[in-house]
């Protein structure tokens, strides 16, 4: 029994009178009564008895029948889901976690690197979760696999053009349109790196459209800064008549907001440009994440340098007694990451190595190299010496990230 089958048989009149009793259901679709989320004398809560959405005018409090029983009774969502379907008269409380939606995301040629699938409901009582998926050897695993890409990547670098929404359901609807539209792959809190900023600089034109509440703006103000400046025309464009949280898939839904409509809109708004409080703000302005809303967040899957044993973007020790074979240990590591070979019978990821030698002699690192069988033409920079203070304080600083 899922949200929309209990919905189907619940009756939302009675369902919303018996726990608000003040509640005035006298044949319209909306009905008012005394909001039990704040101290209420006025009446000031609207239940559309149709869709069971309600809202209060005056605490803002809003959602449908699951956040309301959630709200009032403080359980989590599959005790909602359960307790309400009690109420539509089933007892079936086997809530099976659905995959309501799945998004491919693409390399530039069309190939899936990777899905995002959104189940309902999620894990711990959670009303819903993203989870990130791969093909390995022809076996669905979880996490991406590799680093976050833009979504509808293929249309994207054919096009001179770009719209940037928070959510791959806003960039479908612009897509149907015939518009070039992508957003990161985490929402609000993607981080914006550098390959997804590269590509989406190559356009002339990039708007972007912001969901109508702080992190949705601040979201826009973020990747806005990180284009400014590289694309000749860049517009962050409001949408009016939003309220609060609503997207362009609410705007769309009010007769007359169409794509004509929303080009009129992008003509008549100026070319962003960063004011100087902006700036400042942005330097100064701290994010706060609920921890609801980071349990939401998908889990993100460690990025091996070394499978296994050494991640990459931290830093790591390898620590043992004098003369064990650290340093052995550790040129191996280097040579292997820089010729992209097995270590230890472990993938390496390819790259190049600095190799920081503090207390060893130039000639005994040459002939350790030499033995392991290095070939002198691998990316491997070696510094040899004592520790400069400001090295000392760039590894410090490196080391933090
Ligand atoms: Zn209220």
């Amino acid at each position: 029994m899922n949200k929309d089958q209990i919905l189907s048989r619940l009756d939302l009149a009675h369902f919303y009178k018996s726990l608000v009793p003040s509640l005035k259901v006298n044949g319209r679709t909306e009905a008012l009564g005394l909001c039990p989320f704040h101290d209420d004398h006025n009446a000031s809560l609207s239940v559309n008895i149709e869709s069971g959405l309600y809202r209060c005018f005056s605490c803002d409090a809003k959602g449908d029948v699951f956040t309301f029983y959630q709200e009032l009774t403080g359980v989590d969502f599959l005790t909602a889901l359960r307790e309400v379907g009690e109420f539509a008269g089933t007892t079936e409380t086997n809530v099976k976690p659905t995959v309501v939606a799945k998004f491919e995301y693409k390399d530039v040629n069309g190939q899936v690197l990777y899905v995002k699938e959104r189940i309902e409901p999620g894990r711990n009582g959670r009303s819903k979760e993203f989870v990130f998926k791969h093909l390995e050897s022809n076996k669905w695993v979880l996490g991406r696999g590799g680093d976050p890409v833009l979504y509808r990547l293929p249309e994207l670098v054919k096009s001179k053009y770009a719209f940037i929404v928070e959510g791959e359901a806003k960039a479908d609807l612009l897509s149907s349109w015939g518009l070039p539209a992508t957003c990161l792959d985490s929402g609000a809190n993607s981080s914006i790196r550098d390959g997804c900023i590269e590509i989406l600089s190559n356009m002339e034109k990039v708007v972007i459209l912001p969901d109508n509440d702080k992190p949705g703006k601040s979201y826009a103000g973020k990747i806005a800064n990180a284009l400014h400046g590289k694309v000749k025309e860049l517009k962050v464009v409001e949408l009016p008549g939003l309220q609060e949280s609503e997207d362009i898939i609410n705007w769309v839904k009010v007769s007359g907001n169409t794509k004509e409509r929303l080009i009129e809109l992008i003509r008549g708004t100026s070319v962003w440009i960063p004011t100087k409080e902006e700036v400042q703000k942005e330097k100064e302005s701290m994010v706060f994440t609920k921890l609801s809303d980071l349990f939401q967040e998908p889990e993100e899957q460690t990025k091996w340098l070394v499978d296994g044993l050494l991640p990459t973007g931290g830093f790591s020790i390898v620590v043992a007694k004098p003369k064990v074979g650290k340093s052995t240990l550790a040129r191996g590591l280097a040579l292997n990451i820089a010729t992209g070979e097995l270590f230890l019978g472990k993938e390496v990821s390819k790259g190049v190595v600095i190799y920081l030698a503090l207390e060893e002699k130039r000639s005994e690192i040459k002939k350790h190299f030499q033995d392991m069988g290095a070939a002198g033409n691998e990316e491997i920079h070696i510094y040899v010496g004592g520790a400069p203070a400001n090295a000392i304080n760039q590894i410090r600083m490196s080391s933090r990230r």
